[in-house]
């Protein structure tokens, strides 16, 4: 199917009417995915700053409210089933998604906050022509077309996006459009630039699991997180880190629960409530920052927490790269080498 740029702004201004419409918008000068009313706001074709996970596991939200009053305690659930569509992802993001449904669903336990509002997104993917210098994607399994998590991938081909289902969802949501079909010359333009299309930077990251098992007491560590200030941007503009808390806002007799975003790079995060405090300094935290993505992940899903969107490396204020980190684990003695 063939959607013309010109026709994009009136399409999401129909979908409005029947869908939650999340699409990146320019925000006090940064890119931010955000519920539009308007389909001329979308800014299609651009990486957002605060990656599209939080469409799905907002930065802050409500979980419950409660109040007590004369007839006791009366509770109402905030899940939140809108029928929603999050539009120009790119497919980094739509990627995330994928891992953090390991977190979210898995045997033990389903987060049915998250997992009502996955149900109920469909997700079209902006695959990347042109991707940044800071893009490994492909380095972590995936790619700057990588379809892993959406439902429709978009194909610039200048004045208009080819664009493709991937899921039944997609299949049907772009059968609702009423779009003109694609031309074999369309298609064929668009094997060609997802062809061409390549990650900024490459990491090899091959025995790289292999080699952290038995880095847990190695003394790189010793030395890595000197520089970091600890603000937690890595972690914050990641589009696979989960970590949260839970908080009780209470007034008299109401109150909610709210969950927000935490950060293993935050000192109290680990904070116990006697006071100790297994991660006592940047060192740990760092190390559990890798550890996590590159070996915990993986041991437990088969996959990197990490997608290579790069946002860790262009938003450290320091200018920490994870694609160094990696090179240089890589190029420890552990006494156990691998390839
Ligand atoms: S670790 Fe960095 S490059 Fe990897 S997904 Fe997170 S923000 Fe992107
Ligand atoms: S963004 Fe940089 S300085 Fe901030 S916590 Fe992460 S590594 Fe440290």
């Amino acid at each position: 199917m063939i959607i013309n740029k010109s026709e994009i702004a009136g399409l999401l201004d129909n979908l409005v009417k029947e869908y939650r419409v999340y699409a990146p918008v320019e925000k006090d000068g940064s890119i931010v995915f955000e519920a539009i009313e308007e389909g001329a706001r979308a800014k299609l074709g651009t990486t957002s700053k605060k990656p599209a996970k939080e469409i799905l596991f907002p930065q802050s939200e409500e979980l419950f409210s409660y109040q007590v009053d004369s007839e006791g305690l009366r509770m109402e659930d905030k899940i939140d089933d809108t029928k929603s569509i999050a539009f120009g992802v790119r497919p980094c993001d739509a990627k995330s998604m994928m891992l953090l449904d390991n977190v979210f669903h898995n045997d033990l336990y389903e987060d049915v906050y998250y997992t009502t509002r996955r149900k109920n997104t469909i997700i079209v993917s902006v695959g990347c022509s042109e991707p940044e210098s800071t893009c490994f994607c492909s380095s972590v399994n995936s790619g700057p077309f990588d379809t892993d998590g959406s439902d429709v991938m978009l194909t610039d081909l200048g004045e208009a996006y080819l664009a493709e289902a991937v899921t039944e969802q997609g299949k049907e949501f772009l059968l609702k459009l009423n779009l003109k079909e694609a031309g074999e010359e369309d298609k064929a333009r668009a094997e060609e630039i997802k062809s061409r299309a390549q990650a900024g930077s490459e990491v090899d990251i091959t025995g790289l699991k292999e080699k952290l098992d038995g880095m847990f007491d190695h003394p790189y560590w010793d030395k890595l997180h000197e520089k970091c200030l600890g603000c937690a941007a890595c972690t914050y503009l990641c589009p696979t880190c989960h970590c949260f808390d839970i908080a009780d806002e209470a007034r008299d007799c109401n109150g909610c629960r709210v969950r927000n975003w935490d950060s293993c790079m935050f000192p109290l995060f680990t904070l116990h409530g006697s006071g100790h405090n297994p991660r006592t300094s940047g060192k740990e935290r760092w190390r559990q920052r890798v550890m996590h993505k590159f070996n915990y992940f993986v041991e437990r899903y088969n996959a990197t927490a990490c997608v290579g969107c790069g946002r860790c490396i262009k938003n450290c204020p320091v200018n920490m790269d994870i694609r160094q980190v990696l090179a240089e684990i890589k190029a420890q003695d552990t006494g156990s080498e691998v390839s």
